[in-house]
């Protein structure tokens, strides 16, 4: 298929797993929704206002919350105050603040304000690639290897997204060999851990299942990745069930369900962090974070985007006037 892809495939491709690693009850919580949540809202939040949002959420518990993109403005230009936003943000001691980069560009830019981590984005589907970052899969992951490369020798903590992973707004079915392949290259690169993104939210258990169950041929160590569901057609929850069964332990989520993508018509946003939480901790599961702060924060940024939140639990808490211990 990609020359780049199946040479680096092929060392990887013959691992087989026995059993999937006894895993923690620890979970950790990716927030999104400073950049895949803010991007896709048709209002754009002042950088004032971004800023004391990512504070808040800052004082939660969370320990990873992706800030913003160095994407050109032209293209997004819900983040053309990246600069800024980073700059001004608290940053507490031991919380990661990753931001999203597409090119050299977008590294140099991010290397300038001092940003320790990054997140790449490749997908699984050449239409979506095409549209989104107006190239073909194959030039795509050229580009990532060089950004990659670079921020290798910066000491910069890369992640890298796969989008696309349960299906495309524009191809339809996508292949979870694909998703296998794509991982092994963003792995053998030097990516920390691979997102896996249901970005239009068309996934169920039984296709998330199919995905995992390739993956177990890329890695013996499933705490190379995480899940990212976004909850177009109410699945979100079931699916990072199924995650957990396969021994997944990290998941991406964006407070009040902000977001979606600008480039998947009809996508709705993230799973809400709210929503995530609760069933988390009702499952026994630790996460560090307190929900109840997070449903008050998820309220303040639903009425400064004049928005409906999105999480069901969020709303019931605090209609309960936060009255929830989990
Ligand atoms: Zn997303």
């Amino acid at each position: 298929m990609f020359k780049l892809i199946s040479k680096l495939s092929f060392n990887v491709r013959n691992f087989s797993i026995k059993s999937v690693r006894k895993s923690s009850n620890f979970i950790k919580i990716v927030e999104v929704g400073p950049r895949d949540g803010l991007q896709n809202e048709r209002n754009i939040v002042p950088t004032e206002i971004k800023v004391d949002f990512i504070n808040r959420l800052s004082e939660s518990g969370l320990k990873s919350i992706e800030v913003t993109s160095f994407v050109s403005p032209k293209w997004v230009p819900q983040m053309a105050d990246n600069v800024q936003v980073f700059q001004n943000i608290n940053k507490v001691h031991g919380t990661s603040y990753p931001v999203l980069v597409p090119n050299l560009k977008g590294l140099e830019d991010a290397l300038k304000v001092g940003v320790k981590e990054i997140a790449v984005f490749s997908a699984v589907s050449e239409t979506f690639t095409k549209k989104n970052t107006n190239c073909s899969i194959n030039d795509s992951m050229k580009n990532i290897k060089a950004v990659v490369e670079e921020a290798k020798k910066q000491d910069i903590k890369i992640r890298g997204y796969i989008s696309c992973i349960a299906g495309c707004p524009y191809e339809g079915e996508t292949k979870p060999t694909m998703v296998a392949n794509v991982s092994t290259f963003l792995l053998q690169l030097g990516c920390y851990e691979i997102s896996l993104g249901d970005t239009i939210g068309v996934g169920t258990p039984d296709k998330i299942k199919k995905v995992l169950h390739e993956l177990k041929h890329v890695s013996n160590d499933m705490s190379e990745f995480a899940i990212h569901c976004h909850d177009t057609y109410g699945q979100a929850l079931v699916n990072i069930l199924t995650s957990l069964e396969y021994g997944i332990r990290v998941f991406d989520s964006s407070v009040a369900g902000l977001g979606g993508c600008p480039y998947a018509a009809g996508a709705s946003g993230n799973v809400a962090t709210e929503d995530l939480l609760y069933f988390l901790h009702g499952q026994g599961l630790e996460t560090g974070v307190n929900l109840n702060k997070i449903a008050k924060i998820g309220d303040f940024i639903s009425s400064q985007l004049q928005r409906k939140n999105q999480s069901k639990a969020g709303v019931a808490i605090l209609a309960k006037k936060c009255s929830t211990n989990l």
